[in-house]
């Protein structure tokens, strides 16, 4: 007996014990399996002269016996090796045991989505079987193998005998429980109305012998009384329709059909937002079908991620995954690309070179755009929610290609309006502006009421102009690389460059600030290199101080980075503007004045340190703020 993995162990349990609902599951990954299996043979036959194949090499087929209580799922596929067997059916999930082990707390998850996302497919066969024995023989090989496991501790793997290559995997149902009755699955009607739920488009034939009944012939002897005498026969048929989704009409596919393949085809538990189709037809045709998920999968912003669209030619799969269909910013996408243009034997490696299927991705990523740019338009409820899960992997685009992207990307942003109290896009945004206002203002920041509440957000908001409060790590990277927006410069509120002040009233500042000099001097020895510059705002606030920045680095930026691997050492630099008619000024200027300098450092440092909370920013000693506001008020 050979034993399980120990995580492997741990997944069975969980898959066996808790997932009670969706056992019939089962068969749908069976069948993929072996379709992925007579898929593995006949991409093989195309690249390589040697592997010859008849028609019936390509087909599946499922039985069952009602007094063995068995399901018996076949294949005339690739097979397996006893090095195989080992491999894929002894480790469970080991794909994914990392990801497995990461993710362990399943609680309130649909754990029937986790069969999907760690590849453990296969094991779905204990939800329902006390044993399972796979028959199989690899294509090229004489000697066949059987794997027989109860799914508990084990497994055991024997020489056996099979006639061809492919496999067979043969369940044997638990006993029927008072919850659950196993038996149910052995019966014709089930099983055919499982297959066509969840692999009607499985592009092998899926066969079954099914019952059926005809009228006897009547006897010549027969009287007037004869009643029609009827017997069963039994008869091979194809139960899947076998026409790929992609290759019909979007008018011809029910939104039921479309989601159960996306269910099946791509393991999520819920159901697509949006189904796109497109068939191209002339110099480039191709039939592409995708989704875009109605949820943020768990794994999007892992590494272990990957984007891509099935790949087929003319209905064979080339590959599960073609990362070059789909731009990083369109990661989220999901789905089919099918066309007669690819050579069937094109190999992976030279794929990334060949100029039909970057045409192809050109127009797939134009076609996303659009869809996407309609539901904007059209459908904004719909939209806020599309944004809300994968907005960040637009916002991303721009960044990472320093605003290249912009000009198609930028008009999909959205971002929080502070008068609209909702997400605009960045054109809704310039189209309400007044003739006096010149850029375009946003704030960072963790929370939208905490930037709600910052004194330039105030200021702001005073002079009639609305701000966009950006909560996403990403959002001010974004917004900096894009630098401006239908000619607006794109102005970030909590950096000094922002010109709300007339000039008046900056040379009023600038004269407060040369009045006080001496003052300032002193706060900033108290200070140090925690501030560059002490000035007077020229700007009207209720707040006694701000802290502002000058050049690139915002704080929001430094309160991001300090998260990075070389986080403390990036610093933004900070300038504290002063509000002179807040009485707290009054306080600093009489304790400078009296040479208090217990008193002056007190206050400027909680000026500092209270600007620095306002802004979002964490105080570099907390203990020691505690102490000087217990101080403030003995
Ligand atoms: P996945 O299909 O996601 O890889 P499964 O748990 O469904 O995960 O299957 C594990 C592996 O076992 C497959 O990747 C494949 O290598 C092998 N396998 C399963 N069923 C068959 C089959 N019918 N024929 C050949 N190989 C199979
Ligand atoms: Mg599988």
């Amino acid at each position: 007996m050979r034993k399980f993995k120990t995580e492997s162990q741990k997944l069975l349990d969980l898959m066996i014990n808790s997932i009670y609902t969706n056992k019939e599951i089962f068969l749908r990954e069976l069948v993929s399996n072996a379709s992925d299996a007579v898929d593995k043979l006949y991409f093989r036959s195309l690249t390589d002269s040697s592997v010859q194949l008849a028609k019936d090499d390509l087909q599946i087929r499922v039985a069952f016996d009602p007094e063995a209580r068995t399901i018996t799922v076949s294949d005339s596929g690739i097979g397996m090796t006893e090095a195989d067997l080992d491999k894929n059916l002894g480790t469970i999930a080991h794909s994914g045991s990392q990801e497995f082990k990461d993710a362990n707390d399943f609680e309130g998850t649909d754990a029937a989505d986790i069969i999907g996302q760690f590849g453990v497919g296969f094991y779905s066969s204990f939800m329902v079987a006390q044993d399972v024995r796979v028959v199989t023989r690899a294509y090229g090989e004489d000697q066949a193998f059987m794997w027989e496991s109860d799914g508990v501790a084990g497994y055991t793997i024997k020489p056996a005998e099979r006639d061809t290559h492919g496999t067979d995997v043969i369940l044997t149902l638990k006993d029927n429980t008072d919850e659950d009755d196993y038996d149910h699955y052995l019966s014709e009607h089930t099983l055919r109305s499982l297959i066509k739920q969840y692999s009607n488009y499985v592009r092998y034939p899926i066969h079954m012998l099914v019952t059926k009944s005809r009228a006897l012939e009547k006897p010549e002897d027969a009287g007037d009384d004869y009643v029609t005498e009827y017997e069963d026969y039994t008869e091979d048929e194809v139960i899947n329709s076998m026409i790929p989704i992609w290759k019909r009409r979007k008018s011809e596919v029910s939104d039921e059909e479309y989601n159960e393949f996306y269910k099946g085809d791509f393991h999520d538990f819920a159901d697509p937002q949006r189904v796109i189709s497109v068939h191209a037809e002339g110099a480039l045709s191709y039939d592409a079908l995708m989704f875009i998920p109605g949820h943020t999968p768990f794994d999007l912003y892992s590494r272990d991620y990957e984007k891509g669209l099935a790949l087929y030619s003319s209905g064979v799969l080339i590959m599960d995954k073609c990362a070059d269909l789909l731009p990083d910013y369109y990661n989220f996408v999901r789905g089919v690309v099918d066309s007669s243009d690819l050579a069937l034997n094109i190999s992976r490696e030279t794929l990334q070179r060949n100029s039909q299927l970057r045409a192809i991705a050109n127009k797939v990523e134009k076609k996303i755009t659009s869809e996407l740019e309609k539901m904007r338009d059209n459908d904004r409820e719909d939209y806020d929610l599309f944004f809300d899960n994968f907005g960040r992997s637009i916002k991303f685009g721009i960044y990472q290609s320093y605003g290249a992207k912009a000009p198609e990307l930028g008009p999909l942003l959205m971002f929080y309006s502070l008068k609209e109290d909702k997400q605009i896009t960045l054109d809704e945004y310039v189209e309400a502006m007044g003739e006096d206002q010149a850029d375009i203002y946003y704030a960072a920041g963790d929370s939208i009421d905490r930037l709600r509440n910052l004194p330039i957000v105030g200021t702001i908001r005073a002079k009639g102009y609305d701000v966009l409060l950006c909560t996403e790590d990403v959002d001010e990277f974004t917004l900096q690389a894009m630098r401006t927006w239908q000619e607006k410069e794109l102005k970030n509120v909590s950096t000094s460059d922002i010109d709300l002040a007339s000039e008046d009233e900056k040379k009023v500042a600038e004269e407060a600030t040369e009045e006080n000099k001496d003052l300032f001097a002193a706060m900033q020895e108290v200070l140090g290199d925690s501030v560059s510059k002490i000035e007077v705002s020229p700007n009207a606030m209720d707040a006694p101080a701000r802290l502002t920045t000058v050049g690139q680095m915002s704080l929001e930026m430094e309160r991001i980075l300090a998260q990075g691997p070389d986080g403390p050492q990036v610093r933004a630099q900070k300038v504290l503007q002063v509000n002179t008619q807040h009485p707290a000024f009054e306080t600093l200027k009489g304790a400078f004045g009296d040479d208090d300098k217990d008193k002056l450092r007190l206050y400027t440092d909680v000026l500092y340190n209270q600007a620095l909370l306002v802004e979002g920013m964490p105080i570099e000693d907390p203990l020691g703020f505690a102490q000087e506001i217990s101080k403030l008020m003995s």
